[in-house]
């Protein structure tokens, strides 16, 4: 582990269901006072959320990656949805006609909004 920020961000990132401030110092081989300028950086950046928890009586945190509602146009083209979505095909993406295609599509939906 090198970078303590982006190495708790991974951390944090692996478990949707959160982790604990108490426990993640640990994770890290940091101490807790370290650990809660890592959090306040992360907290900082908006990539990660977190909220008050207790454990056997004591109060920590449960940090959480931060959830942004996803962007349509990066999934869409036009009416078209990608088809990298429940795909379960081996992947090659670069000879993928299947996305070719919709990328294609993709390029003539952008082209009209423009026109
Ligand atoms: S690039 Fe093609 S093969 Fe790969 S996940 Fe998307 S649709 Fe499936």
């Amino acid at each position: 582990m090198n970078n303590p920020i982006e190495d708790a961000l991974k951390v944090i990132q692996s478990k949707p269901e959160g982790v604990l401030q108490s426990e993640l110092w640990k994770v890290l081989g940091v101490d807790s006072r370290k650990c809660s300028r890592i959090v306040k950086k992360l907290l900082d950046t908006g990539l990660i959320e977190r909220a008050e928890f207790k454990k056997d009586g004591i109060k920590t945190y449960v940090l959480t990656v931060t959830k942004r509602p996803l962007d349509p146009s990066l999934i869409l083209a036009g009416e078209e949805l990608i088809p990298c979505i429940g795909c379960e095909d081996e992947c090659n993406v670069i000879e993928c006609h299947r996305l070719m295609d919709w990328m294609y599509q993709l390029a003539i939906v952008e082209a009209e909004e423009i026109i």
